[in-house]
């Protein structure tokens, strides 16, 4: 089972870089033939609306759509999460709809564009998760089908999980932390057992 990482604008290499640490080479992805035969794709941060034009020019938007209804695994950090929901409350950039949630980019205000925080979330074991979120996007409707992996404090989900979809509005590839990374590996192999969470703080 091989999996790739799209890899035309944004950290894609942080991302290549831990699954080699868990022993996988992944492939890049930049044109619609680079996904043939991957279990999964992970879909960086960057700039969402950069990533959205880079999509409309080499014809991935139909291809990433496909892959989502096939089953097979897609995994989107940050601008990643952006680009794989329903919706998002501007008109750009225009999100590939294949996840059911909506999503508000830049949520946190330009002042406080980047933090970090640890977060309890279940799905991934007992230790705290240190998250790092820069200038991040934060969801504001989860569909029926979606479970919240892990929220704020204040409610907000900032992890979630779809059957073989999955969205962070964090970026654990900027950690030694790797659990999201095999959790994904395991969406990947075919494994998308749900899990419940909070944020342990409730
Ligand atoms: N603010 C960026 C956007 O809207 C996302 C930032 C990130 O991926 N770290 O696309």
């Amino acid at each position: 089972m091989e999996v790739g990482v799209l890899a035309v604008q944004g950290d894609f290499a942080e991302h290549i870089a831990v699954l080699s640490k868990l022993g996988v080479k992944a492939r890049e992805v930049r044109l619609p033939e680079h996904l043939e035969s991957l279990g999964g794709l992970i879909i960086p941060g960057g700039e969402s609306t950069t990533l959205s034009r880079l999509m409309t020019l080499y014809n991935l938007r139909e291809p990433l759509q496909k892959m989502a209804v096939e089953g097979r695994a897609v995994w989107g950090t940050c601008a990643g999460m952006i680009m794989i929901s329903q919706e998002i409350t501007e008109n750009d950039p225009v999100p590939l709809g294949i996840m059911d949630i909506g999503v508000q980019r830049n949520a946190f205000g330009r002042q406080v564009d980047s933090f970090e925080q640890r977060l309890d979330i279940k799905a991934m074991g007992s230790d705290p998760f240190h998250a790092i979120f820069i200038r991040a996007p934060v969801i504001i409707r989860v569909g029926n089908d979606v479970e919240v992996l892990c929220a704020l404090d204040d409610d907000r989900p900032v992890a979630v999980q779809q059957g073989n979809l999955m969205a962070t509005s964090f970026h654990p590839e900027l950690t030694n932390d790797y659990r999201f990374h095999s959790y994904f590996l395991e969406l990947a192999n075919g494994n998308s057992n749900g899990h419940s969470c909070g944020n342990g703080s409730s």
